[in-house]
């Protein structure tokens, strides 16, 4: 089979840990009989030091004619302090969820087994083995509702932000998460506010409804302050999450720093149509970029995600999941996840080494 992928290689180390993504992608090809095109796409702070705006004209229309995105990161304190949108790197990141309908982020937090002692709570909670999906909903709530900051007569000046679903976007995330679940374990928690908010009322609602129709799975509704205690405490518990925008926001941060680095975490992005868009959930990593330091881990395995969700080649998807465990159960480590006094490899020793594997 022939697909088609728009690379946004972006900014600092996306370039590096995207580079090593391509050759990966084109070692499965060999492997497997497929073909990959690659179509580069420029977005971020690297096109607004080209053409001068970080979300160019037609992006979204590139990135539409292809199967799926490939996005390394964007941004960086060369860009850090304009304040006219389209010079601000993040802007780029909002327009094009937008623009391809991207309403569904699910974000993996598994803990590999070579890398438990970077588990940084107790063993034997890391022993009983952590492997979440979070499903955050990424286009509505509180993060897209009206602003408003205005003067009071006697409280000084007061500032909202407004937070609504609707049933419909409530709806299609959902079944997106009880779907996913029928996919791995069967667990469904959704995660909400319903002692305090209407939206979260809604949400739940709408939930056990479709709790009803997908029997099949076992679902249980957690209040937000509960399951960032039982993160914590038990993350073993959990098989999908699904949660509206901010919980998810929140939350999932504190799930992926239970696994130990960002360099190893994927993402991906997906609405009803292709294409989806895969990033590491890592940014631009300044610091380190252009030093061959990247761990490219994450971006990789973003590829597994991109394979198992978009393109439904789950064979493929677990070979590379599979080659990445392989090398760390060998102790080989990038930088970013080497214990102390232990030896580190660059990016690309990193990847020719889980190509090593796949072939
Ligand atoms: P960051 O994720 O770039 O870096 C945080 C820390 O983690 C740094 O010390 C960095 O060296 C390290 N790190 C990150 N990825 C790594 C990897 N693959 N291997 C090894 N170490 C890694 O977060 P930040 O420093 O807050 O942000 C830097 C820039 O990235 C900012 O401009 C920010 O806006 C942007 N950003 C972009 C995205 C995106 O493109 N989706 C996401 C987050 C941040």
């Amino acid at each position: 089979m022939t697909f088609k992928i728009a690379l946004i290689r972006g900014d600092g180390i996306g370039p590096e840990v995207v580079g090593e993504a391509v050759k990966v992608m084109e070692t499965i090809g060999k492997r497997f009989g497929h073909q990959f095109e690659f179509v580069d796409i420029l977005m971020g702070g690297c096109a607004i030091d080209a053409v001068g705006t970080s979300y160019p004209d037609g992006t979204a229309e590139k990135c539409k004619a292809c199967d799926a995105v490939l996005l390394g990161a964007v941004g960086g304190p060369k860009w850090g302090h304009a304040t006219q949108p389209e010079k601000r790197p993040e802007t780029a990141l909002l327009s094009i969820r937008k623009d391809l309908g991207l309403y569904a982020n699910l974000r993996p937090a598994a803990l590999r087994p070579a890398l438990s002692q970077a588990c940084p709570l107790k063993k034997e909670t890391a022993d009983r083995g952590i492997d979440l999906m979070i499903v955050r909903e990424l286009t509505g709530g509180i993060y897209f509702g009206k602003r408003e900051r205005y003067q009071t007569e006697d409280r000084g000046e007061e500032a909202s932000d407004r937070m609504a679903y609707s049933e419909l976007e409530i709806e299609r995330i959902g079944r997106r998460a009880f779907e996913l679940a029928r996919l791995r374990r069967g667990k469904l928690a959704s995660v909400d506010k319903a002692n305090v908010l209407e939206t979260s009322r809604l949400w739940r609602q709408v939930m056990h409804r479709l709790a009803e129709e997908y029997s099949d799975v076992a679902y249980e509704d957690v209040l937000v302050d509960n399951a960032a205690m039982q993160l914590v405490r038990d993350p073993g518990q959990f098989d999908v999450v699904v949660t509206e925008n901010m919980f998810g926001d929140i939350l999932s941060d504190e799930a992926s720093m239970i696994t130990g680095s960002i360099g190893l975490l994927p993402s991906a992005s997906i609405g009803d149509q292709a294409p989806g868009l895969y990033e590491p959930i890592h940014g631009s990593a300044p610091d380190i970029a252009g030093q061959d330091k990247a761990n490219p881990i994450a971006t990789i395995l973003s590829v597994a995600m991109m394979f198992r969700y978009s393109f439904q080649l789950a064979a493929e998807a677990d070979a590379i999941e599979q080659a990445v465990d392989a090398v760390l159960n060998e102790g080989w480590r990038t930088a970013d996840i080497a214990g102390p006094g232990e030896p580190a490899i660059g990016t690309i020793q990193m990847g020719e080494l889980i190509r090593s594997k796949l072939k």
